[in-house]
């Protein structure tokens, strides 16, 4: 029998629950999830069977590797690969069926040579960049793209998409901006799905919804915009309490001694560590829960433990082998990034491999 330090629950449910939530926001639009970096760290192989028995029949991942994973367990699946085919992959995006985001000419022009040497019509998204600079064709290249159409010959092209910079800020000029440029560029490709949100961009409203969006963070919980958060949270971290000390004279916690600690205390070592995922940053900052009640972290945040002051809580409580709550009902993703100087999604995709991951709602 193992006795897990820490424990990661992930509620497969609520994932569902908050993809219906955003379908019904997006009347017929359809929802494609982002399930990149192993479904933003809560485990692919189990999200995005999930959401597909929600619904879901095109899911978004980042590279090749991550489409190859899902691909046994979605075999019906449009996959839809946002970095692209790279020069070397095509073999394997035409023999799994994978469907590229083409982001430049080059892309174009790579995948067009593997339709050809396919001997048919692939399928294909394309990346218009209306102000992120990351992806996509930037407008000069979407001037030569329309001097030059024969350059999409042999591909089927299903879906024009953008991708917003400030969605999480309503009132920000760029989004309204990016949506103009969008518009123009996609009145170029008529019969096309259009696809320009993800996870804000569904709540600025009807206008940005278009034929597809693309949301990842709120599926997880995450909150997508500045005001209170609509979507059921997924993810509950609970952290074992290993030993327990009193402390009466004076004394520090930790590397650094960078704690010190005044009267009368009583100090909690758990199991759990910036090797865990459980930031560093969160030294002498961040707080854990039991019941409601406030710990605060002392010291430094080490690879294996933290230390937490237990001293608010009943002595019964607070007794090795207790579980804290790391993230739950008093303290979500985004509270515990604001305290690590970070956003949740950092925190969500860097969960560390040693919890124990337990799925519910299945
Ligand atoms: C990651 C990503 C998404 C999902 O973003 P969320 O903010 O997590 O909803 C959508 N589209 C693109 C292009 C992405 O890179």
């Amino acid at each position: 029998m193992r006795t897990p330090a820490a424990i990661l629950e992930i509620d497969l449910a609520a994932i569902a629950a908050n993809y219906r939530l955003l379908a019904g926001r997006v009347g017929g639009a359809r929802v494609a999830p982002a399930v990149k970096a192993d479904a933003y760290g809560l485990g692919a192989a189990r999200v995005a069977p999930a959401l597909a028995a929600a619904g879901a029949t095109t899911f978004c991942v980042a590279q090749l590797e991550e489409a190859l994973a899902l691909r046994p367990l979605l075999p019906a699946a449009r996959l839809q690969v946002l970095n692209g085919c790279l020069p070397g992959e095509e073999r394997d995006f035409v023999a799994e069926d994978l469907v590229p985001v083409l982001n430049s000419l080059e892309q174009i022009a790579l995948w067009q040579a593997a339709a050809r040497a396919a001997g048919r019509a692939l399928p294909a998204v394309l990346h218009l960049d209306t102000g992120m600079s990351r992806l996509g064709l930037p407008p000069g290249e979407l001037a030569l793209l329309l001097a030059a159409p024969e350059r999409l010959a042999g591909l089927r092209l299903e879906t024009v998409m953008s991708h917003l910079a400030c969605g999480d800020e309503p009132g920000h000029p760029l989004n309204e901006a990016q949506r103009a440029r969008f518009l123009a560029a996609a009145r170029h490709f008529p019969g096309v799905a259009r696809s320009l949100s993800a996870s804000s961009g569904i709540f600025l409203g009807p206008d940005w919804h278009f034929e597809e969006v693309r949301p990842g963070y709120a599926l997880y919980g995450g909150n997508p915009g500045p005001g209170p958060n609509p979507l059921r949270p997924v993810v509950t971290l609970r952290a074992r309490i290993l030993q327990v000390r009193r402390v009466d004279s004076p004394t520090t916690v930790g590397y650094g001694a960078c704690h010190r600690v005044g009267g009368p205390t009583r100090l909690a070592t758990l199991g759990l560590g910036y090797a865990d995922g459980f930031h560093r940053a969160l030294s002498n900052r961040g707080r854990l829960f039991l019941d409601g009640v406030p710990l605060p972290i002392v010291g430094r945040v080490s690879m294996d433990l933290t230390v937490v002051d237990v001293t608010a809580l009943p002595e019964a409580k607070a007794v090795p082998g207790a579980l804290l709550d790391v993230l739950g009902p008093d303290q979500d993703v985004d509270a515990l990034a604001r305290d690590a100087g970070t956003i949740g999604y950092e925190l969500l995709t860097g969960l560390g491999r040693r919890y124990e991951r337990r799925y519910g709602g299945a």
